[in-house]
């Protein structure tokens, strides 16, 4: 595998620095990716070059902003294959994705005695807005559980899913468990049965190459901040037939096509769901980190995070009293372990205290800790920066906390 590590690193200069006068290693990508110079840059350039608001503008500042942010639309288009630029739909991030098809297809297509599956292993932000929603139209949240493995048991789908079945909310790849969920085989029985799904990308998108079109997901959804772009921007992906027949998720600006005191019509796609002024300048530097994936290629930078997470998986396990949650036999770069004797919040401050920046308590996924019946756990998880030494001093460093206890 051409990979070349050193220069890849060399675009994130805050990976370059001291912590507590050690090198820092960032095992935190899950929860927030660092950002590349490409990204700095892609926004400084926007406000030192022009910059004026989209869409609206009769004046070549506008013009020159409005092309830029939809040249990362088609980016983004081509990026997971969507059929149409219309289908992808700028948010502030996954979680307002969620809320916007929670609230916009549960208001036209769900009524009273309505179900929807939701995975037990979904971060918060996939399980509350279904939730909401599902308050308010009178309809009920069915589980699709996981085994001790961190599996889907999707062989309990069918007896699942009914005449009432509205839709499916799925995280493609988990936060807390690791595991890559077979998304196509859930997808494919719910279109059998008219049930449309909802897949969770924001742990995905970042590690593996998605074609939503071969998927045949419905609604597919990620955040910028996750793959090396800037906080403040996410995407929902619909399909155009959906994204139809639901009514805006937000009224203002952008989104209409006329207004008057009797009555308002809504825009096209994708401005129908754009409300207001979007977040300008993120939304055309993470074109700049998509750029960046890119060219460093989605399969090269699968290949390099699953010798990682292999590499830490088998020296882990060497660690005395570990208990790994989540062994699926597909997984992508998180680990999520405790240690016995070791409260998981005081091995993260110990960690840090060592330059090693990890996540610790419930990752925003209760119900998987209540599967475990722990409080929260320790996590680890690999970006496209990462490296086997940084492992190796991260194995040291939990060794030398373990001896402490
Ligand atoms: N879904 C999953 C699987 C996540 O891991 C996260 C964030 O950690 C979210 C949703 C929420 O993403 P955001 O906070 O960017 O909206």
């Amino acid at each position: 595998m051409n990979y070349d590590i050193q220069k890849i690193r060399s675009y994130f200069p805050v990976l370059h620095q001291k912590v507590y006068d050690k090198p820092l290693v960032y095992f935190d990508s899950a929860a927030s990716a660092q950002k590349p110079i490409q990204v700095l840059m892609a926004k400084e350039k926007l406000h030192n070059d022009y910059y004026g608001n989209i869409h609206r503008g009769a004046h070549f500042m506008a013009d020159k902003t409005t092309v830029q942010f939809e040249e990362v639309r088609d980016k983004i288009r081509n990026f997971i294959n969507a059929e149409s630029r219309e289908e992808i739909i700028f948010t502030k991030g996954t979680t307002e994705s969620v809320n916007l098809v929670a609230y916009s297809f549960c208001e036209k297509f769900v009524k009273e005695g309505d179900e929807i599956i939701v995975s037990e292993m979904e971060h918060h932000a996939n399980i509350v807005p279904w939730q909401l929603a599902a308050e308010r139209k009178k309809a009920k949240i069915v589980k699709l559980p996981f085994n001790d493995l961190g599996v889907l048991e999707i062989e309990k789908l069918p007896s699942l899913i009914n005449q009432k079945t509205k839709l499916i909310a799925v995280a493609h790849v988990s936060n807390v468990l690791g595991t890559v969920n077979p998304v196509s085989e859930i997808i494919e029985l719910a279109h059998e049965n008219n049930v449309a799904v909802f897949v969770d990308g924001a742990q995905a998108v970042q590690h593996l190459q998605i074609d939503v079109q071969k998927l045949d997901a419905d609604f597919y959804a990620f955040s910028a901040h996750k793959l090396y772009g800037p906080n403040g921007v996410g995407v929902l992906y619909g399909k155009k037939k959906w994204l139809e027949q639901i009514p805006p998720y937000q009224g203002g600006g952008e989104m209409i096509a006329e207004v008057s005191f009797e009555g308002t019509t809504f825009n096209q796609l994708p401005l129908k769901f754009e409300a207001g002024t979007p977040n300008i300048t993120s939304v055309i530097a993470f074109g700049a980190a998509i750029g960046l994936i890119i060219e460093i290629g989605l399969q090269n930078i699968e290949e390099w995070e699953l010798s990682l997470l292999e590499y830490a998986t088998s020296k882990l396990k060497e660690v005395q009293g570990i208990r790994i949650y989540g062994e699926a036999p597909e997984k992508s770069s998180v680990i999520s372990f405790n240690i016995e004797g070791i409260h998981f919040y005081d091995l993260g401050v110990l960690l840090d205290k060592m330059g090693i920046a990890v996540r610790t308590g419930h990752l925003c996924a209760d119900t998987v800790m209540q599967h475990f019946g722990i409080n929260g756990c320790v996590r680890i998880s690999f970006g496209l920066y990462n490296t086997k030494a940084e492992i190796d001093i991260f194995i040291a460093a939990l060794n030398k906390v373990r001896l402490m206890f």
